[in-house]
């Protein structure tokens, strides 16, 4: 279910030479999806027009595989909140007594919880 709501607000930035795909925390700002995967074929242009028929469909395919590593990479760092439906980091998203909720969620609701993952990390991607 989460990984379909990912994909449901999953920003694609590819261009023809670099495929990229970012979720981005409702609560933090975060980014998480997956590094910058450069299109195998960027640095030779097809010569032919079989070439390009060709090119165009690894593109499809590394395009697809680039989407699936991001979506599954911010799936793991995102969790929905039941209270304002967003999603959210593990740095913003507390498991609390009743219901798991986001920060912000929590301190509106007055209450107590541990984040998922406390502290600053690095930007996972
Ligand atoms: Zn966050
Ligand atoms: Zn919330």
């Amino acid at each position: 279910m989460l990984r379909k709501l990912v994909e449901a607000i999953l920003e694609n930035l590819s261009s023809k030479e670099v495929f990229l795909f970012r979720v981005i925390c409702g609560s933090c700002g975060s980014e998480y999806g997956n590094r910058p995967i450069r299109f195998s074929k960027a640095e030779a242009p097809p010569t032919t027009h079989s070439k390009q028929i060709i090119y165009d469909a690894i593109y499809e395919q590394e395009f697809y595989a680039a989407k699936q590593v991001a979506i599954r990479n911010a799936a793991e760092q995102m969790n929905y909140c039941p209270i304002c439906k967003r999603l959210v980091c593990n740095q913003c998203f507390l498991i609390c007594d009743d219901l798991d909720m986001c920060t912000q969620c929590a301190t509106e609701l007055e209450q107590q919880g541990n984040p998922v993952l406390p502290g600053i990390v690095e930007v996972a991607m």
